[in-house]
């Protein structure tokens, strides 16, 4: 989730995004490992250090975060009003927390990035809706990956979604192409307007990340010069998928049980066009519509 800036997009064969899926399924079959593990009395280096070795656990595969432009983890992991880059640490969770876990893998020359928010233990009514929000801002932005379209179509999906829910949409961060490297071009802005900005071709992989907050959508840095907050520190949350913009629509490189354990969210009520995503692909082996 870089701040905003600009290059060249890359287009990838049908065998590099294999590749990218084959990161992506880890990623997918560590959320469902991690869920049962964020608990209240955990701390956030525990479950970094359960990361770090899930991920290594893979041959050839590796935490694509740790010591990317310094950071210090495996995973960020952003807790309440901690919108993204939370370091790990001494913190433990406690009941009614959300917390996201973001989380890249490389392998073999190749990433995958995706994030998850985790409800710990029973939590209010205020963070199940966001939740379930930004949950559903995620699918309909997926929905609109397809080719034919622009990135504006991406973020206007996020806008149509949040519209009239009260919650805010984090502007000043955005989603990226994948690939060789975590953060390539294309931005994903969570913002747009259909049909403007890149067109959606064929091989592009993209990184699909909405992040909302409860209040204001400005955002501030904590004195660890990582840690990006909602400036009101109010509730914030953060899905993140890597998806490829594939001829037949949509196919999502890092889904997995989670993923369909939580089922989608209320949000607009509109259930998106799921025909083309191979939701299922926590074999460690993509799928393709
Ligand atoms: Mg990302
Ligand atoms: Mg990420």
């Amino acid at each position: 989730m870089p701040r905003k800036r600009a290059g060249a997009v890359h287009l990838k064969s049908k065998a590099e995004i294999e590749a990218i899926g084959r990161c992506g399924a880890i990623i997918g079959a560590l959320f469902a490992e991690i869920a049962p593990r964020i608990v209240p009395g955990v701390t956030t280096a525990e479950l970094d250090r359960f990361v770090d070795t899930f991920i290594r656990s893979h041959k050839g595969a590796v935490p694509a975060f740790k010591g990317l432009y310094g950071f210090p983890g495996s995973a960020c992991i952003s807790i309440n009003e901690e919108v993204v880059h939370g370091i790990p640490s001494r913190r433990a969770l406690h009941e009614g927390d959300i917390v996201s876990v973001d989380v890249g893998v490389k392998r073999r020359g190749w990433c995958a990035d995706s994030a998850f928010t985790f409800p710990v233990g029973e939590i209010r009514d205020e963070a199940r809706h966001i939740l379930a929000v930004t949950r559903d801002a995620l699918d309909m932005a997926v929905a609109a990956a397809r080719p034919g379209n622009h990135v504006g179509d991406i973020g206007a999906a996020v806008v149509e979604t949040v519209r009239d829910t009260g919650l805010a949409i984090i502007r000043d961060l955005v989603g990226h192409g994948v690939g060789r490297e975590i953060h390539e071009e294309p931005q994903v802005s969570n913002i747009g307007e259909p049909g403007f900005g890149v067109p959606l071709r064929e091989g592009m992989v993209l990184a699909i990340e909405p992040m909302l907050a409860r209040g204001t959508e400005r955002i501030a840095t904590l004195e660890d010069r990582w840690t990006v907050i909602s400036a009101d520190r109010s509730l914030s949350a953060h899905f993140e998928h890597t998806v490829a913009v594939t001829a037949s629509g949509p196919a999502v490189l890092t889904a997995g049980g989670i993923w369909d354990a939580a089922g989608p969210g209320p949000g607009t009520g509109e259930d998106p066009d799921r025909s083309g995503f191979p939701l299922d692909n926590a074999g460690a082996t993509a799928r393709y519509p």
